[in-house]
């Protein structure tokens, strides 16, 4: 028993709903194909793996966890956008591999705006430091799609859209600075089951939500 529908009936105009995934079993998945979901986000390699090559091909897998480089060859073939870029060794790495395939991988720059400790994203500061640098330029095979981000983990939604907010801000700032000319720099992926409300009226445009469609993960 998936809540798709419930969920679907709360996504805004324009806005792309991917169906987590991660940690339920492939016959879950087909449920929600079954209902017309197409887009779907895995954070494990291994696990996206398996799923890519048991369910239809014609879903548009999406990675959204941490991805080490050296795992980029496995997914390359096929993956539709990768959410989190952390760093110019794994755009490079994805740009090498998308080459192996003739193929262009879009990609978004995770920002960490949370307040918590985390080994993992780009501080804004940093971000912006990457684009001045601009050796990305040369990576033909991989395109910088926009910005994900993942809010605080609190119930302080004050917190949370204070957060998404400043992505937002932050977000036009380097659309101007650095895609002005490049429509294809146009995603916000923020939002997850317990705050993709808030981060929708903070203009995101891709929302990735697992527990509010299949139920508690058991890991
Ligand atoms: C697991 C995960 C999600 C989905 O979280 P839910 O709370 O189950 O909706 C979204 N984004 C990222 C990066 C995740 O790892």
């Amino acid at each position: 028993m998936i809540h798709l529908n419930e969920v679907r009936a709360t996504v805004k105009q324009g806005v792309e709903l991917v169906a987590v995934s991660k940690f339920h079993p492939a016959a879950l998945i087909k449920e929600a194909y079954d209902q017309g979901q197409r887009i779907f986000g895995e954070s494990r390699v291994q696990e996206l793996q398996a799923k890519h090559e048991a369910l239809p091909a014609d879903i548009q897998w999406h990675f959204i966890g941490h991805l080490q480089p050296n795992k980029v060859k496995y997914i390359a073939s096929y993956i539709s956008l990768i959410h989190a870029v952390d760093s110019y060794k794994l755009l490079a790495e994805i740009n090498k591999q998308a080459a192996k395939h003739d193929r262009v991988i879009p990609c978004l720059l995770e920002l960490h705006i949370a307040q918590e400790e985390s080994k993992y994203g780009f501080t804004p500061e940093a971000c912006t430091a990457l684009l001045e640098d601009g050796a990305w330029r040369a990576l033909k095979n991989v395109q910088i799609a926009g910005l994900m981000c993942v809010a605080s983990n609190t119930p302080d939604m004050v917190q949370v859209r204070s957060e998404f907010h400043q992505a937002r801000v932050y977000f036009d700032e380097l659309k101007q600075r650095f895609f002005a000319d490049d429509p294809h720099f146009c995603e916000r992926s923020w939002g997850m089951s317990h705050d993709y409300d808030v981060a929708m009226d903070e203009g995101a445009t891709l929302v990735r939500v697992g527990t509010a469609i299949f139920g508690e993960r058991e890991y």
